[in-house]
């Protein structure tokens, strides 16, 4: 959608391509066009003094429907047989919910080779029913047919509020499901609560992590988030009941034009950040990529994962597949080692939920240390070498 011009009002003055923040207003020979650039703010219109630009309509209230939408969904990702942990934690998120929505508490499951064991372990963290989608072609992740199998569930049974993991996975499809149900979707939430009047309050990080946005989806259903890995603690219960639907769906949703030949684990197990007890990362205190072995020896010496700065990450010293923070993956480890961090606001929103955080940074007044269990005010070239031969003496022992 953008914004249209009235071609027999127009005198293509050209004060609208000045006007436009978007730059998305150009001249022609007799007429004005505009791109796709166009955010719709709607300041050409204010500028136009011959009324020739008009928005087109943005909505048009609540759907009818709503009403007839009930139950909070959580899309269950798995890997190679075992349910990912972002599942367990937005089910136990989604419990709360639902309780206070008064309603159902359901989970999805897509693939092949699915198990009664998968569905049990969704139920004990919460679920109440498991829709079960087990085909042959959903054996490997592909948008298309995953997107297709959700929008169709949710036509069939009309959930009020659907959540999935903020993973290469969801971010992958979940925008598409958002676009074919033509509802909203709030990235990212770090939070995730039910107003009075029932509306689901989705709240995340917005200009650059300095404010909290609480964003609502009032006329449209499903409401849809994703929500990040460990950013919601997961609560087991064993013993708990539920049923599970085993659903067909029309061989229409299963058609796709990518077909996925093979599957090849990422070799680089320091990249598995998400999951490690323990990360140690570095910053643009290292200097340079080579010094970034002091990081990875001490990150092997703890059994752990190396992280890096988005500064180190822009430096080309760490790939972005390491990169903690906003732009990053969020990590939420034992232990966290902040080695030449400074700590600006988007690091610290990625890692902020660590439980123990050590800083060692040789400038007293760096942020890091607001957020560190323990600080080290020290040059990292003299104190990692030291810690490291500490370590290796006290192990000795
Ligand atoms: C939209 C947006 C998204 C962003 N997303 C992310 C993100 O996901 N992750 C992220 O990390 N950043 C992110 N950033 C960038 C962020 O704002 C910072 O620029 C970045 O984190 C800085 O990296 P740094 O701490 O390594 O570098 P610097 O800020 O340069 O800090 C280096 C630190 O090393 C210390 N130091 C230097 N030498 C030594 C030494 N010898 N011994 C000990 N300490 C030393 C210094 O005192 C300093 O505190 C984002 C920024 C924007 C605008």
């Amino acid at each position: 959608m953008k914004a249209t011009v009235d071609k027999q009002k127009c005198t293509v003055c050209g004060v609208c391509s000045g006007a436009c923040p978007m730059g998305a207003i150009s001249l022609r020979e007799n007429e004005v066009e505009v791109s796709d650039d166009c955010s719709l703010c709607g300041i050409c219109v204010d500028t136009c003094e011959f009324g020739a630009i008009s928005i087109p309509e943005v909505g048009h209230g609540p759907s009818e429907d709503l009403g007839s939408y009930s139950g909070v969904w959580v899309y269950a990702e798995w890997r190679e047989g075992k349910v990912h942990a972002v599942s367990h934690e937005l089910l136990s998120a989604g419990r709360i919910l639902a309780d206070k929505r008064g309603v159902e508490l359901g989970a999805v499951l897509l693939g092949s080779g699915l198990n009664e064991q998968m569905a049990q372990d969704l139920i004990s963290y919460g679920a109440e029913v498991v829709y079960m989608v087990d085909r042959p072609e959903l054996a490997h992740f592909t948008d298309e047919r995953y997107s297709k199998c959700i929008v169709e569930l949710v036509k069939r049974k009309r959930p009020e509020i659907l959540l999935a993991g903020a993973t290469s996975m969801g971010r992958s499809f979940i925008p598409r499901v958002a676009a074919g149900l033509q509802t909203g979707l709030t990235a990212d939430c770090t939070e995730l609560d039910i107003a009075e009047e029932g509306h689901l309050l989705q709240t995340r990080p917005a200009f650059g992590g300095n404010i909290m946005a609480t964003i609502i989806c009032p006329n449209r259903r499903p409401q849809m988030a994703t929500v990040r890995p460990k950013v919601m603690k997961p609560v087991r219960l064993e013993g708990r009941k539920g049923r599970v639907e085993k659903v067909e769906l029309p061989s229409e949703c299963f058609k796709a034009r990518v077909e996925v030949l093979e599957v090849i684990a990422e070799q680089d197990q320091t990249a598995k950040l998400t999951e490690a007890d323990v990360i140690v990362s570095g910053g643009r205190g290292l200097r340079n990529g080579e010094n970034f072995k002091l990081i990875e020896g001490l990150a092997e010496m703890l059994n752990g994962a190396v992280g890096a700065s988005r500064g180190a990450v822009e430096e080309g010293w760490m790939a972005p597949s390491h990169q903690v923070g906003q732009t990053g993956r969020t990590v939420a480890p034992t232990l966290y080692m902040a080695v030449g961090i400074s700590g600006a606001v988007q690091h610290l929103v990625g890692m902020q939920g660590s439980q123990v955080i050590v800083a060692v940074n040789k400038d007293p007044s760096a942020p890091i240390f607001d957020v560190a269990t323990y600080g080290v005010v020290a040059d990292l070239f003299e104190f990692i070498p030291e810690f490291v031969k500490r370590l290796k003496r006290e192990r000795q022992e």
